[in-house]
């Protein structure tokens, strides 16, 4: 396995692989700088380095290789990241091999039930072409989807059986995988065991939920029963080991790429809605499925964009869920815009009615999300008196502050006076207030590096045998003359460094914040310090190490003029005087200024 790693990890490009999974500006020769998956933030302090391929981010101090970022990004072990990035590089996996029997038992049931998701997506499918299917299929021509859309979404149906499905699968999984997959329903027996299982999804039409590569990891089922029998309009596959809820986003998928070139998402309520929206063209729309936002999907989506249009039922809009998305969407400090579409009718009538000429330009109109508020605030508390005034207030006052930029909080505060017509100095201390109340959050970035560190920690992270002695001239100061370093914000990091076994100067230094250091010093460099560099350096720390002491012994002589201690004196005169000539003989050596 490790072998196989260094393999891979040889033949990947870490800028590509993380650019997989957000966005990436380069920002010098040889890196590249990103919002942080990993915390949340608005500037980005997430940093790769093209040539060393390692990332590093200085808001939370994550940092490590290739395999590492994919680990932690998917949630996966090692050797499953290992696997996840020779398949991204097109490199064939060896053989399988796991850590653990616990690890390579859960690899082997996610596997197969992705496995079962596949081929019950497959026979979704047919059964929707198949006589049965008629009339799922009658009720797709009526939401306008072609045989095309049906086939780009996987769309199928579920016949009306108790066992149908459970016949195709059985042969495919033992029993406590096939319940595992959320496929199947079983009923409590009278002694508290389950019974025999039997096909969840009934005389349903299944639309597949894909995770974020494309793979079906579970289904929304509507009924096309109507009256007592229906039952929910909607069920959903349960949580199970490959699907949970709350961390996925419908058609993120498919629409990724067109979120990262339109450099916004346009967000849905429904499926229907946004399977409707991206079969006509608008393709980077994903759908929060009518529940509200958790923080996992925020996060998810943040890797594409910090831009969202909002587009949810009109009669939904002042819904719960719709009300928390937008408000956990602010906090992040996301852009919202958000569309209302008139005539009250939904994205998914709205596109087909009026086309999609239509629609693009209702986006277009979209408002920013604090008119859309103080709109709101006026239309639900009408009239001029002041009691009416304080409600719009009290309404917006919480929007306001959930902001975290302090500049968007004084605008929107602003605006509402304005539109809102209020005058009274007491309401306008009120709203001040609230612009003020949220403190906006530094990124605290240590910049205390010098540029002698940068040159020594460069220096002792160099990798290639050609610019050894460089690296040679950095370890043995440092062995040799312990003192002279001792005062440097970094001594931490070049005893690690010059210590190091391993390759990987990263991986050298565990200390966090010693860490982000020397990610700093590596990523300004374009190429490792040059012999002459790293002895200038040297002498650099040498004589700020004599000044120090030529400081501490002023301090020292002074005490011993004033206790009147002669003897003491002497002595340190006498040590004085040798730092002098050390200091001059230094300067004396050190070549004519460049
Ligand atoms: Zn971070």
């Amino acid at each position: 396995m490790i072998d196989f790693a260094q393999t891979v990890k040889q033949q990947a490009d870490i800028v590509k692989v993380i650019e997989g999974y957000i966005r990436l500006r380069k920002a010098g020769s040889t890196n590249y700088s990103g919002l942080c998956p990993f915390h949340k933030e608005k500037s980005p302090s997430f940093s790769v380095h093209a040539v060393r391929q390692f990332y590093h981010c200085f808001g939370c101090g994550v940092s490590g290789d290739v395999f590492s970022f994919v680990g932690k990004i998917e949630n996966v072990t090692f050797p499953e990241a290992v696997r996840i990035v020779a398949g991204k590089c097109g490199i064939p996996l060896p053989k399988r091999e796991f850590s653990s029997p616990e690890q390579a038992a859960e690899a082997r049931q996610r596997a197969k039930l992705l496995e079962l998701h596949e081929t019950a997506t497959a026979w979704f499918e047919e059964q929707l072409r198949g006589p049965e299917g008629a009339v799922a299929r009658e009720y797709l021509a009526g939401r306008g989807l072609s045989p095309e859309g049906i086939k780009a979404f996987r769309i199928g149906y579920a016949p009306d059986s108790f066992n149908a499905l459970r016949d195709r699968l059985s042969a495919m999984a033992d029993n406590e995988t096939l319940r595992a997959s959320g496929l199947f329903a079983s009923k409590e027996q009278g002694d508290g065991s389950l019974g025999p299982i039997y096909d969840r999804f009934r005389k349903r039409v299944m639309f597949p939920i894909a995770n974020e590569s494309g793979r079906v990891i579970a289904f929304t089922a509507r009924t096309l029963e109507t009256g007592d029998k229906a039952g929910a309009k909607y069920i959903n596959s349960p949580e199970t080991p490959l699907y949970s809820k709350g961390q996925v986003l419908f058609n993120l998928d498919k629409a990724r790429t067109a979120i990262r070139k339109m450099e916004f998402a346009l967000l849905v309520e429904g499926q229907m809605d946004c399977i409707s929206v991206f079969l006509r063209g608008i393709q980077n729309v994903i759908a929060t499925s009518g529940t509200a936002f958790t923080e996992q999907q925020v996060a998810l989506l943040r890797r594409h964009t910090a831009q969202v249009v909002v587009n949810f039922d009109p009669d939904a809009a002042g819904s719960n869920a719709a009300e928390k998305s937008i408000a956990l969407l602010t906090e992040e400090g996301f852009t919202i815009k958000i569309v209302t579409l008139d005539g009250g009718l939904d994205p998914d009538r709205y596109i087909r009615e009026r086309g999609v000429e239509a629609y693009m330009q209702a986006l277009r109109s979209a408002r920013r999300q604090s008119d859309y508020l103080i709109e709101r605030a006026r239309q639900s508390f009408p009239g001029a008196s002041s009691e009416q005034k304080v409600k719009a207030m009290n309404f917006l006052l919480p929007h306001i502050r959930r902001m975290p930029e302090k500049l968007a909080r004084d605008q929107f505060a602003a605006d509402a006076a304005q539109k809102l017509g209020i005058d009274s100095a007491v309401l306008r201390e009120e709203l001040r207030q609230a612009a003020l109340r949220r403190r906006d959050h530094i990124e605290a970035r240590a910049t205390s590096l010098t540029e002698v560190e940068r040159v020594l920690l460069r220096a002792l992270a160099i990798t290639d045998p050609a610019d050894e002695r460089a690296r040679r001239l950095a370890v043995e100061a440092l062995a040799q003359q312990p003192a002279w370093f001792e005062h440097l914000g970094t001594v931490a990091a070049m005893q690690a460094l010059a210590r190091r076994q391993a390759n990987d100067p990263m991986e050298a230094v565990e200390d966090p914040a010693q860490r982000a250091l020397l990610a700093e010093a590596l990523l300004a460099e374009t190429k490792p310090p040059e012999e002459g560099e790293v002895q200038s350096a040297i002498q650099e720390i040498q004589e700020r190490a004599i000044e120090n002491r030529q400081r501490d012994l002023r301090t020292l002589i002074a005490e011993a003029e004033r206790r009147a201690d002669f003897a003491e004196l002497a002595l340190l005169t006498q040590q004085k005087l040798e730092l002098d000539r050390a200091l001059r003989h230094l300067h004396n050596q050190k070549p004519p200024e460049r």
